[in-house]
């Protein structure tokens, strides 16, 4: 497949001809990735994750409650793209509402992995992921509310990148965690990861979370010297597979010239559940829109209160309900200050965790996943669905922007690793991310 790059430099009869391959391609693929394809459209086609308006699509989040739902606009980041030379090609699968890591709670049904059908994608964002990986998309946007760019990127072998928290508009991004989520690219190379985010970034007045700065175009430099933070006590938690793929990563970002330090970081658990605490309150408030009167489907009843019960009871899948349950639960007045302040005061220590290790070292390098991709079913509760996302979580709540990588290969499935950075310092991020993958390739 080409690269975004180079599609950016095709004469527009060319342009086309692309876009027709692809649809072609992605009707014969039985992977599951795509939603819905779409053959008008002028510009270098790009794949949208089923969460992001795109004016006169029907947009669902992967749920029935949204079935029928026409965006009556395009989000700024669309506009964006468009403003590129790009052009949105088709909706991708996503676990409902972006709740989840496998892709597997979707309306449509499972997205299958490139590298084996019998694995998950990754999820929230696995339609994206699994279309750039199986060469039915040049490039795709995702979202990441807790890991759900960078878990499936790690997955399915390509590039997926979560910019610093306001730095991309999230107007027209359906909410989910509205403090945690944001767009961003994921691509077959860190070059095109770098096209995509500057085409993406930039204030949004639309956006009130936007933040008012300043987005200086990404150059990226491989020759800077970075001091780069490795987590020992992480990598203890990890599969042999992925241990291997954080040697490999180390070793070659030491032949890259930088330096390699250990930091110690608190344990993961209060991450998880700082983050599932904070990220079901604000679902269960973003969810409680869909009611049956403004968006998307409606069962009827003889009184409205049997409407909203009717509507949201059918509409939503198990997992969006039990989430919607627990975040009303520890946003109720009983039980607030128990779980949802107390959330809240770990979110901060998180922060002030990540701030001082950034006064030391300029990235940090970690896995993205405990282990390689999984296969159906494997998880056998909820629990231990939401544990997998010990490493991808913290960089949410605080804000900051990461970018995962394939690094290695562990029986013939890919290994990604993630560099963490501060916030808003992309720049020092992708001037890594390049070097790694220069590292990793040589
Ligand atoms: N797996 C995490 C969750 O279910 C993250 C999902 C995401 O980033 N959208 O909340």
């Amino acid at each position: 497949m080409i690269t975004l790059r180079e599609a950016l430099t095709l004469p527009k009869e060319e342009v086309r001809e692309l876009r027709k391959d692809l649809i072609a391609k992605a009707r014969e693929s039985k992977l599951n990735g795509y939603i819905s394809l779409d053959q008008r459209g002028e510009g270098v086609p790009i794949a949208i994750k089923d969460n992001i308006n795109v004016k006169g699509w029907e947009i669902t989040c992967g749920s029935q409650i949204l079935q029928g739902y026409i965006a009556p606009y395009d989000a700024t980041v669309i506009q964006k793209l468009q403003e590129a030379g790009l052009s949105p090609l088709g909706r991708t699968n996503m676990d409902e509402f972006a709740m989840g890591s496998s892709t597997e709670t979707s309306c449509y049904g499972k997205t299958l992995n490139p590298h084996d059908p019998s694995r998950v994608p990754g999820g929230s964002s696995g339609g994206s992921a699994a279309v750039v990986a199986e060469g039915i998309a040049i490039a795709a946007l995702g979202s990441d509310t807790g890991g759900s760019i960078r878990q499936p990127a790690a997955f399915c072998g390509i590039v997926g990148m979560k910019p610093s928290y306001g730095r991309v508009s999230r107007y027209g991004l359906t909410a989910y965690g509205s403090s945690l989520d944001q767009i961003g690219p994921m691509t077959q190379d860190v070059e095109d990861a770098i096209l995509l985010y500057n085409i993406l970034a930039g204030y949004d007045p639309k956006d009130s979370t936007s933040a008012p700065i300043d987005s200086p175009k990404i150059v990226p430099n491989p020759e800077r010297k970075l001091t780069i933070a490795t987590v020992p006590n992480y990598i203890r938690e990890a599969s042999r597979a992925v241990q291997e793929g954080y040697e490999k990563a180390i070793a070659a970002l030491q032949r890259e010239g930088h330096k390699i330090v250990e930091v110690q970081m608190m344990e993961a658990k209060y991450k998880i559940a700082a983050y599932y605490i904070t990220a079901m309150a604000e679902a269960s408030t973003n969810l409680s829109r869909y009611d049956g009167v403004r968006y998307g489907k409606r069962v009827e009843a003889e009184t409205l209160r049997e409407m909203y019960i009717k509507t949201r009871s059918a509409g939503f899948g198990d997992e969006v309900k039990r989430r919607i349950l627990l975040g009303t639960f520890v946003l109720s007045s009983g039980y607030y200050d128990a779980y949802y302040i107390k959330a809240q005061k770990a979110r901060h220590l998180i922060q002030e965790e990540y701030k001082r290790i950034f006064q030391e070292v300029d990235l940090i390098l970690s896995p993205v996943a405990p282990d390689v991709a999984f296969e159906f079913g494997s998880k056998k509760s909820p629990l231990e669905m939401y544990l997998s996302d010990l490493y991808t979580i913290g960089v949410n709540l605080a804000g900051l922007p990461a970018i995962s990588l394939p690094v290695h290969q562990a029986g013939g499935l890919p290994v990604g690793l993630q560099l963490i950075g501060n916030l808003f310092d992309e720049q020092t991020l992708f001037d890594g991310a390049i070097s790694l993958q220069r590292g990793i390739r040589s």
